[in-house]
């Protein structure tokens, strides 16, 4: 069984002006302990798989299975439970809360679980600790820099444990310095064992990747295993 098993998903926009195909029929498996990078033009269809894969959005065909689960039998409840226990996601933007520190952005995940005080306080510390960033704890999000906001982010990510770690263009609002670090942490926690889905414009980005994929109109055009380069070197 595959961590995601996805088969001839569809999900069609009705809009007065006609309809719109964002994804037309894409079958694939992604296996647990993969790292991906999803490629492709602007709308040819990333961000409407990633919401899929991510339980953010819902197909309008075929079938769509996370970890076992089929994700068409779950209500509205049970879906935004899945993606508590299983889905970690990351932005380019970082969406981070501003007025709050870091240990406070991290914990928030938790807070939606209903774990106590103490114990949000200890497994947010823990997961600053795993991206590197225990000393800024206690920094607010304008106090650091773009880099130590994606590792917050990836922190936040991580705190429920999940199998699966979904990233839209997470290094595209960073310098190639940057990006390299963070792509390094991304390749650390896929030797742990999270698997990693990232969105990337970017081909040195996805040259760190072990496999990617490539969308056009829709459709899945390509589908290539690959040595993935290591970011540290
Ligand atoms: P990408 O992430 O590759 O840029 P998207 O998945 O955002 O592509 O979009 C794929 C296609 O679906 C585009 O034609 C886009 O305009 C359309 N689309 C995406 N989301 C919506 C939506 N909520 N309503 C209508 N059309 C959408
Ligand atoms: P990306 O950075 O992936 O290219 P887009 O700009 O295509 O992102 O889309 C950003 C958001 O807007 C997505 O969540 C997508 O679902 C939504 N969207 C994209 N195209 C349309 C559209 N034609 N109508 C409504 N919403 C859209």
């Amino acid at each position: 069984m595959s961590l995601i098993e996805a088969r001839a998903l569809s999900r069609v926009y009705d809009l007065d002006s006609g309809r719109v195909t964002a994804l037309d029929r894409v079958s694939l498996d992604i296996e647990a302990g993969d790292l991906v990078a999803v490629m492709g033009p602007s709308g040819s269809g990333k961000s409407t798989f990633m919401n899929l894969i991510g339980c953010l959005d819902r197909p309008t065909g075929g079938h769509y299975r996370l970890d076992g689960v089929a994700v068409e039998t779950l209500g509205s409840d049970g879906l935004a439970e899945l993606r508590n226990r299983k889905l970690g996601f990351v932005f380019q933007q970082f969406n981070l809360l501003p007025r709050v520190d870091a240990c406070a952005n991290v914990e928030l995940p938790m807070v939606y679980a209903g774990a106590d005080r103490k114990t949000r306080r200890q497994r947010a510390l823990a997961a600053l600790g795993r991206v590197g960033l225990a000393e800024r704890a206690h920094h607010r999000p304008m106090q650091l820099s773009g880099g130590q906001q994606q590792r917050v982010a990836i922190a936040r990510a991580l705190v429920n444990e999940p199998r699966l770690l979904l990233a839209d263009e997470p290094t595209g609002a960073l310098d190639s310095r940057t990006a390299l670090e963070i792509l390094a942490l991304f390749q650390d926690l896929n030797r742990e064992g999270v698997t990693v889905v990232l969105v990337t414009h970017d081909a040195e980005v996805a040259r760190h990747a072990r496999r990617v994929i490539r969308f056009r109109d829709g459709r899945l055009l390509s589908d290539q295993r690959q040595e993935a380069a290591d970011a540290r070197t």
